[in-house]
């Protein structure tokens, strides 16, 4: 099982579901660059650092309005073949894409997992 569609479409997915963050929160997150990056798979600096195929993205980089001591931008990940993997059909890889960016939006915005699944940015 896995849904594949091409990068384009994925990267379409993955702008749908930046839409339908509030505008203020996303005001915020242009007003600090924050960068959505979309890769196939992991890397081998990714691997490194513990991101295996379940990892379907990460937030990295410091939470908002504090110095990132890495001195990389702040950034989403999106891995686009993780993701896919656990989907069969579009509208659960649509969904999937969903959640994993509200997820990291949240991460983002310095919220814990338990924060996350209060307000039903799952997984
Ligand atoms: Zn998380």
């Amino acid at each position: 099982m896995a849904y594949h569609v091409s990068a384009d479409e994925f990267e379409r997915i993955a702008a749908d579901a930046l839409e339908s963050i509030p505008p203020a929160l996303r005001a915020r997150m242009d007003a600090d660059n924050l960068l959505i990056t979309i890769q196939e798979g992991a890397t081998a600096d990714d691997r490194g650092t513990g991101i295996d195929e379940r990892v379907l993205g990460y937030f990295q980089g410091a939470t908002e309005s504090t110095f990132s001591a890495s001195g990389y931008p702040k950034r989403i990940v999106l891995l686009q073949h993780h993701i896919e993997r656990w989907c069969r059909t579009y509208a659960e890889l649509v969904d999937q894409v969903h959640d994993t960016v509200l997820h990291e939006v949240g991460h983002y915005f310095g919220m814990n997992h338990d924060d996350i699944e209060k307000t039903r940015l799952r997984h």
